[in-house]
């Protein structure tokens, strides 16, 4: 089934990438060239280049790569109604390579890694140990009280620039800009997949958060279903606008504006907070002013407004311990067919630090019975964040 695309949300000209097609310019603005091509074992592998980069990206990945086995399944939990995957294969996945055997960087002086050419921009490749793998979308079976399928999808790796020792928050706003359109380019193209029903964009920064490899880079999944988080939340905007004919996001958006006890940034086009309800130590939430269902549905005013206020916000983490934190960036998008009116793009951002040397585990509370404890209010996260950030709640 052809993805539904809002029309209503999408404004004209709004820098997306046209699909199918390899090496062209891409949006109204030329600022951004999409090659595609393949690794050794078969694996797409994209570059996004800053239009100034010239290069062809055609250099051919000459490792001698054995297929590898993805045998990633989904099962269901009857009791909690959602669906597990089991990927066994990651077992033998790369755990924390020296700097100089880093498979992300770009390929130089003889050693070949996951990006064949000698530098690059952003590139996007397929995960050699993804959680959900193409391969024919076969139907769910029973089991039991259960049910099964195939772990069918997609995982990308994002390298967020060349450089391994340069995290975003240091990336100037054009790059982070590239990135904010290859993020929008991936949900087009990995929403318009059969069987794809969410793509989440997200990012684990630090060894705390279980991270495998130190380079600049992030994930995409392409989910087969609509994820149990995004499903409880859109059943909670689906009773709002039942009472109130309102939209829940943008309703707590504009509460959270008008109370501003928790607001630790605002632009033009982005205010981030902290939530009445945070449960992590460190969590913020980073909306688009202007309701949007998806990454693709922004504007070249709000993708530039973006790539400015997401790595400040970042510096600012960096800043509440002195030190890189630790955190996960994960961008909540509007599932692909279903609840797009509801959805509103935004991102959250959270950190299980906890004190400069101390980490918040999840024990049996949080992930016992689901339920919350968090030793810190929301409102001196909140005071603690601008001060890191120079004071003030606004830049
Ligand atoms: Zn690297």
């Amino acid at each position: 089934m052809p993805r539904r695309v809002d029309e209503a949300d999408r404004p004209p000209g709004d820098g997306t990438a046209p699909q199918g097609c390899d090496a062209d310019l891409v949006g109204t603005v030329p600022r951004m060239k999409r090659t595609s091509t393949s690794l050794a074992d078969g694996r797409e592998i994209i570059y996004y280049d800053l239009d100034s980069t010239h290069r062809d990206r055609q250099v051919k990945d000459r490792r001698d790569l054995g297929a590898t086995t993805t045998a990633s399944e989904v099962r269901y939990d009857a009791l909690l109604d959602e669906w597990v995957a089991i990927a066994s294969h990651r077992q033998d996945r790369t755990y924390l390579p020296p700097a100089d055997e880093c498979p992300l960087c770009p390929s130089r002086g003889g050693r070949s890694t996951e990006v064949p050419d000698d530098d690059y921009d952003v590139v996007v490749f397929e995960n050699r140990f993804p959680s959900f793998a193409a391969g024919d979308p076969a139907p769910v079976v029973p089991d039991g009280m259960s049910a099964r399928g195939p772990g069918f999808g997609r995982c990308e790796v994002v390298c967020f620039t060349s450089d391994h020792e340069a995290p975003v928050a240091t990336l100037p706003l054009e790059h982070v800009r590239l990135l904010v359109d290859a993020w929008a380019d991936r949900t087009e193209v990995l929403g318009a997949l059969p069987h794809v029903e969410q793509v989440f964009c997200f990012e684990n920064r630090g060894e705390e958060i279980g991270v495998t490899l130190g380079h600049p880079h992030g994930q995409i999944y392409a989910y087969p279903f609509v994820t149990p988080i995004s499903r409880r939340m859109l059943g909670s905007a689906r009773r709002h606008r039942e009472r109130t004919w309102r939209n829940l996001f943008a309703d707590v958006l504009a509460a959270e504006v008008a109370d501003g006890s928790r607001v630790v940034h605002q632009t033009e086009h982005w205010v981030a907070f902290v939530p009445a309800a945070a449960r992590w130590p460190v969590e913020v939430h980073l909306y688009p002013r202007r309701r949007v269902p998806d990454l693709p549905a922004l504007t070249d005013a709000e993708r530039d407004d973006l790539a400015g206020a997401y790595p400040s916000l970042l510096r600012t983490l960096d800043g509440l311990y002195d030190a890189p934190m630790p955190y996960i960036a994960a961008w909540h998008q509007a599932p692909t067919r279903v609840d797009r009116d509801l959805a509103h793009l935004h991102l959250e951002l959270f950190s299980v630090k906890r004190a400069a040397h101390k980490l918040k585990y999840l024990a049996g509370s949080e992930s016992g019975m689901g339920v919350w404890i968090n030793d810190v209010t929301p409102e001196h996260i909140a005071d603690r964040l601008r001060a890191a950030a120079g004071g003030g709640g606004t830049a």
